[in-house]
C-alpha cells in the first residue's frame, strides 16, 4: 500500500473507528485489527510492559522480572511467560523500530506516556517507507487515545486500574465464566476476587500527613504490581482500598499468594511511615450464575471478618460459610 492509494474517506474513517472506542482494551482491538487489515502485516500483538524503571524505582527488581502483559488478555491463558523476546531486556525505543529477528522483520510500536504503563505493539511483515509514515500517523492517534483513556480508567495517584475499570473487567470475567459455564469447586483453577485494606490507615495521614500518607499508597500499589502475576489484574478501588483479581488457581494457590502478598505488605519498609497491614478478604469467582455485585458483597464481608479478628490476615469467604454450614442462606449469615 502506498500514500497514494490512501484517499481521504478513509483517512476519516480509520480516525472514526479509533476515536469511536469505549475504552481502553476496546481501542487496542481496534487498533490491533486495522493493523492487522493491511495486507503487508503478518502479526501485530499489543504488550503492557511493567517494571519500567525509569518511573517506577524498584531496585530489587531484575530486567528478568519485567513482566509484559499481552493483549487480547486471555485468563484462561496458564502461559506465565507470555511475553514479547523482542521487548525484553531492552529499553523501549522512542520512535518506531525496525527489528529483524529469526529471519522476520518486525516493526515495534511505542506507545509511552505519564499516564500508565509503557506499551507496544509489535508487527511482523514488510515495512516500506510509505507504510512506516502511515504507522507513525496511526500511531499518533492512537497514542492520543491511550492517554484520554488512561485519564478516564486509571487512578491519578497510582495509575493502577481504577473503580469504573475494574467494574467492567469483573463484568467481564462473571460473563466469561457463564458462557462456558464453568464452575466447580474451589479445588479447580478458577478466579478469586479479593478486597485489600490498609490497616489503621488513618493513623498514617494522623501521624504522618496527607502526602506521606499518598506515599504509602503509591509504595503499596507497586508491591502489588511486582508481586502479582502478569495475568492477575489490580486496581485501586478508592482510597487505602484495592482489588485483586487472581486468576486460574486453585483455592490453596490463591490463599498462598494473597499471603505472599500480605507477608510483603508486612515485611516492607515504606519511607518514614515504616511498617503498615493489610487486611485481605476473598471469594471465590467459581458460580457461573453469580452476580458481580454478590461477589464484592462476599469479599467485602471476609474483609470485615478479617478486620474484626485482628487485621494482617487473608480471609476466605467459603471458609467463613463453612464454618457456619448450619446457616441455610450463605450470604444472609448475621455473623457479619
Ligand atoms: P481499618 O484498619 O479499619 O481499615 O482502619 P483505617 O484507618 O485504615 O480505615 P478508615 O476507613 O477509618 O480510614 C481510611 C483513611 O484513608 C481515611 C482517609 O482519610 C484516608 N484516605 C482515603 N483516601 C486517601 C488518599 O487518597 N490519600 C491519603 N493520604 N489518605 C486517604
Ligand atoms: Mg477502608
Ligand atoms: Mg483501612
Amino acid at each position: 500500500m502506498t500514500r497514494q492509494t490512501i484517499s481521504v474517506q478513509q483517512c476519516f474513517s480509520w480516525a472514526t473507528e479509533i476515536t469511536g472506542c469505549q475504552d481502553y482494551q476496546t481501542l487496542t482491538h481496534v487498533f490491533i485489527n486495522l493493523l492487522k487489515s493491511f495486507n503487508w502485516i503478518d502479526a501485530a500483538v499489543a504488550y503492557e510492559i511493567y517494571g519500567d524503571r525509569k518511573k517506577r524505582t524498584q531496585p530489587h527488581r531484575t530486567s528478568e522480572e519485567i513482566l509484559i502483559r499481552k493483549l487480547p488478555l486471555d485468563f484462561s491463558n496458564d502461559n506465565e511467560r507470555d511475553s514479547c523476546p523482542l521487548l525484553n531486556n531492552r529499553p523501549l525505543p522512542n520512535h518506531i523500530e525496525i527489528v529483524i529477528a529469526d529471519g522476520k522483520t518486525h516493526a515495534i510500536l511505542p506507545v509511552i506516556t505519564d499516564t500508565g504503563p509503557d506499551r507496544a505493539i509489535v508487527l511482523e511483515g514488510i515495512f516500506s517507507d510509505e507504510s512506516l509514515t502511515l504507522l507513525g500517523n496511526l500511531l499518533k492517534l492512537y497514542h492520543n487515545q491511550v492517554i484520554l483513556h488512561d485519564h478516564r480508567e486509571r487512578d491519578v495517584l497510582t495509575h493502577l486500574p481504577n473503580r469504573q475499570s475494574f467494574d467492567t473487567r469483573l463484568t467481564e470475567i462473571c460473563e466469561f465464566y457463564q458462557q462456558e459455564g464453568l464452575s466447580g469447586t474451589p479445588d479447580h483453577k478458577l478466579s478469586w476476587l479479593a478486597m485489600l485494606d490498609i490497616d489503621h490507615f488513618k493513623a498514617v495521614n494522623d501521624n504522618f500527613g496527607h502526602l506521606y500518607g499518598d506515599e504509602v499508597l503509591l509504595h503499596f500499589s507497586q508491591l502489588m504490581e511486582g508481586k502479582f502475576r502478569y495475568i492477575d489484574f489490580i486496581f485501586r478501588f478508592g482510597g487505602e482500598e484495592f482489588v485483586v483479581i487472581l486468576n486460574n488457581v486453585n483455592k490453596s494457590e490463591a490463599e498462598h499468594g494473597f499471603n505472599r502478598f500480605r507477608r510483603a505488605v508486612e515485611n516492607f519498609n515504606f519511607p518514614l511511615v515504616g511498617k503498615i497491614t493489610v487486611s485481605i478478604g476473598v471469594t471465590c469467582i467459581q458460580d457461573h450464575n453469580i452476580l458481580p455485585v454478590t461477589l464484592l458483597d462476599r469479599a467485602d464481608k471476609a474483609l470485615y471478618f478479617a478486620k474484626e479478628n485482628g487485621r494482617n490476615q487473608v480471609v476466605l469467604y467459603e471458609d467463613i460459610v463453612n464454618m457456619q454450614s448450619t446457616i441455610n442462606h450463605p450470604d444472609d449469615i448475621e455473623l457479619f
